[in-house]
Formats: C-alpha cells, structure tokens, sequence
C-alpha cells in the first residue's frame, strides 16, 4: 500500500515539474522541449539542480540564483498537486492491477491506471491553462481522444468489457452533441474548446459507467454555477465577465468518475430501484 502511494506520488512530482513547462508554453504556442528552461527575468539557463521538483524551490527560498527574481510558488505546488493527485488515483485505480489473477486482466488494470493518470496530467495542465488564458489548446485536447481511446479500448477488450467500451463511445458522442447545442444556442458562452474537451471526458466517464457520466456531467454545472454566484456576491464578477469553464468540467469529470456510480446507486436506492444494470 505504502508503494501504491510513493512510487505514484515520486512520478507525479517529475510530471508536475513537466506540466509547468507545458502551462507555461502550450499556449503561446511554444516548443515543450527547446529551449532549455531559463529564467524569465535574466534569461540565464537553469541548472539540473536548481531544476529538482520542489526541493530545488525551497532551497533557493523562491528566487533564482543568478538574479534574485522571485519565482512563482505556483511551480512547486503544482509538483505537489500533481504527486498528491497520482497517489490518489493509485489508490482507486491500483487495487485491481494489485489483485489480477491472470496476465490479461493484470495488463488491463495497468492500462486503465496509465489512462486515469494520464487524465490527472491534462487535468492539471487545462485546468491551468484555461484560468491563464482562457483557452484549452487543440495541442493537448485532440491527441487526448487517441490516448483515452487507446488506452482504455485496449483495456476494455483485454478484459472482456465490450460494455465499457460502447457505453464511453456513447457518452463521448452524447456529451460533445451537448455542449455544441449548449456552445450555438448561447453565443459566447461556452466555447468549441469545451465541446472538443467535452467529448474526451465522455470517453472516460462512460467508461467508469453510466452514473459516473450523469455525476460528473452535472457536477461541473453544480459547482461551476456555485463558484460564480460565490463571485457575484462577492463583487468579484460581473454576470457577463467569462469564467472559464473548462476547469469545472474537468473537475466535475472527477467527482463523477471517483463518486459517480456510488451517488448514482444511492439515489436510485432512495426511489426503491435498484441499482442493476447501471454499472
Ligand atoms: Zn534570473
């Protein structure tokens, strides 16, 4: 149990060191790999040790070592989100890959685990992205239907799941024909980048099940429209001021994938169904 946290965590502080590079550069349409990291007050190179996810940060109290410019503590706790958020999914998703009896089914937990950890990855960097600037770049969201698609149908065959597989295809379909209606019928609301993550996210909940895609597809209006009254009242916002909505879908996909089939199953019981047939 104590691998099932550490080893995950150790990898999600290296992914996390990466995603600020990607956040950083993805949406000014830069290259993730060149140039070398550089400080952006004096454009003098980073070392390999001055590069070390959160360690390299605190030791240099926040500052660059050539110049002293203050440097972001936004960096090393998206190192630490990412590590906490990998061991978490871990902890959902590795109980199977630990418990599989034979090579197929042991292979198919391990891609599901890579999948979800992938989506923890995008998570992060759209979420980011989108408070930033407003915008979930094609860059990421396109190749993240081939990689769910991928990962997951593999999986989903492996282990026999057909079910999985054409209940993700639907609510992938199901969800991008949504916020297209939603994106036309409401200029300047909701924007094509969301109907195109839209569609990734329904490959993921549909694959968890069809309570998760209710949950989660719900949830991001749930506590999106909180956090905007919150605003309003708040005098932060205006009604028409754009809050991005991008990273209530993407956490709203996670409260239905972790809890989804759970409050689904629950709410069903309440009215005397039971939950057969809605895995
Ligand atoms: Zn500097």
């Amino acid at each position: 149990m104590t691998a099932l946290l550490l080893v995950p965590g150790f990898f999600g502080l290296l992914i996390g060191s990466f995603l600020n590079v990607v956040v950083y550069r993805v949406p000014n349409g830069g290259s993730i790999v060149s140039p070398p990291s550089a400080c952006p007050g004096c454009a003098s190179r980073i070392a390999w040790y001055d590069n070390i996810p959160v360690v390299s940060w605190l030791a240099l109290r926040g500052r660059c070592r050539s110049c002293g410019n203050p440097i972001s503590a936004r960096y090393p706790l998206v190192e630490l989100g990412t590590a906490v958020l990998f061991a978490l999914v871990a902890v959902v998703f590795g109980p199977p890959l630990l418990t599989a009896t034979t090579p197929q089914a042991a292979i198919a937990a391990a891609l599901v685990l890579v999948a979800f950890l992938y989506l923890v990855a995008i998570t992060v960097a759209l979420a980011l992205i989108d408070l930033d600037a407003h915008v979930l770049p094609n860059a990421i969201v396109l190749p993240s239907y081939l990689v769910a698609a991928a990962l997951l149908g593999v999986a989903g065959a492996l282990a026999g799941d057909g079910g999985a597989l054409i209940r993700a295809g639907i609510s992938m379909a199901a969800l991008v024909v949504a916020y297209l209606v939603m994106a036309l019928a409401v200029p300047g609301g909701m924007g094509l980048g969301d109907v195109k993550l839209a569609g990734v996210l329904g490959i993921y909940l549909g694959f968890v099940g069809w309570g998760a895609l209710a949950v989660g597809a719900l949830a991001a209006f749930v506590l999106g429209g909180l956090y905007g009254c919150a605003l309003i009242l708040a005098r932060r916002a205006k009604r028409t001021s754009g809050i991005p909505f991008g990273p209530w879908m993407l956490v709203g996909a996670w409260v239905g994938i972790v809890f989804g089939n759970s409050i689904s199953a629950g709410y069903l019981a309440l009215f005397g169904f039971s939950g057969a047939g809605l895995s």
